[in-house]
This record gives C-alpha cells, sequence and structure tokens, in this order.
C-alpha cells in the first residue's frame, strides 16, 4: 500500500471482489481518511447504478458518501477540477475508455481509486478490471462469505435466470459464493 501523500505522485489502487464483499464499504472508508485529511475529493459513479441513490454511493451496509453520477468515463476527467483523490464506484460498468481515463488522472498526480466487481455472473473477468488491475499500483481483493457454506467467497451467484451481463439489483438476485458452492450458470 502507498502511503506517499504528494502533489507530484499519483497512482491507481483497485478494490475489487464478489457482491456483499464490502467493496463500496472500502472505498467509503479511504475517501473519508482523505477528507479528513483535508484533502480535496471527487466521487463517481456510472449513471446505471442507481440501486439505493442517484446522488451517494451507498454500501449495503447503508454507509454513504455524495457522488457524481456520469453516463461516460469522459466525464470524470471534465468533473473531478482540482480534486488529489477521485474516487470511482461500480467501475466495472465503464466501457473500456475507463483504462486510459484512470491513467490520465493518476498521470496528473491524482490518487484514482477503483472500486468493481473482478468477476461477472458467470466468474469470468469483468469488463476492464483486468486491465486495470494490470496497471495499478496497489490491488486489494475483498472477499464475500459464502451463503451456503461459511467459506470465503469471491464468486456472485446469480439467482435469476437473467442472462445479461448487467442485471442491476442486491440481495433478492444475487448470493456470494465460494468456489465449491457456486454453480455456472446454464448456456
Ligand atoms: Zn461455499
Amino acid at each position: 500500500m502507498l502511503h506517499v501523500i504528494d502533489k507530484e505522485y499519483g497512482w491507481i489502487e483497485v478494490i475489487c471482489g464478489s457482491m456483499f464483499s464490502g467493496k463500496s464499504e472500502e472505498l467509503i472508508r479511504r475517501l473519508r481518511r482523505a477528507q479528513i485529511a483535508q484533502q480535496q475529493v471527487a466521487i463517481f459513479k456510472p449513471a446505471i447504478d442507481d440501486r439505493y441513490s442517484s446522488s451517494h454511493i451507498v454500501s449495503h451496509s447503508e454507509q454513504r458518501i455524495p457522488s457524481i453520477a456520469v453516463q461516460t468515463a469522459q466525464e470524470i476527467i471534465e468533473k473531478s477540477g482540482d480534486a488529489h483523490v477521485v474516487g470511482i464506484d461500480e467501475v466495472q460498468f465503464f466501457g473500456p475508455e475507463v483504462i486510459d481515463v484512470c491513467e490520465k488522472l493518476a498521470d496528473a498526480g491524482k490518487r484514482v481509486i477503483c472500486a468493481g466487481l473482478d468477476q461477472d455472473y458467470r466468474a469470468q473477468p469483468f469488463g476492464s478490471v483486468p486491465q486495470l488491475l494490470a496497471i495499478a499500483e496497489s490491488i486489494t481483493k475483498t472477499l464475500a462469505i459464502c451463503m451456503c457454506c461459511g467459506a470465503p467467497a469471491n464468486r456472485t451467484q446469480r439467482l435469476s435466470k437473467d442472462s445479461d451481463q448487467v442485471v442491476v439489483g442486491a440481495k433478492e438476485i444475487y448470493e456470494a459464493r465460494c468456489r465449491k458452492c457456486y454453480t455456472p450458470p446454464a448456456g
């Protein structure tokens, strides 16, 4: 983990894992620490994710922090202004341009903290998250607890038969599962 805070240094941190693994909670924790240190923080999320609130990032444990909903990753550059710390939640929902956006922000000396799913409901790498993991200075994989057996879980089981990669929802549609209890969807 990087601890140096200097305007000359930018970097990329990625927090990733399955659903219910505490990714947003960890993102909120890091952003709050920066705010407490009087650092200017800008927080973004894709407009697609309005499960709980369109103006806040909200964790499953009901922690929240004000955020800006954006349609494209490019808007993050336009709207981050002078912020030294840029948080991006649900980063898997952005297109491939989010990689270049994160690189540009980090090159400009900003601390970029991305949180998102590393795998989709088929247990396949999700969107641009694999590339972000490759270029990041720091990676945190968060683990959930398997809802079947209680083992550490890093997969997301979809309980509905929907086959779209993106079906936004929470407890009624998804469960955290371990490798052993996860069942790949048919087809
Ligand atoms: Zn299990």
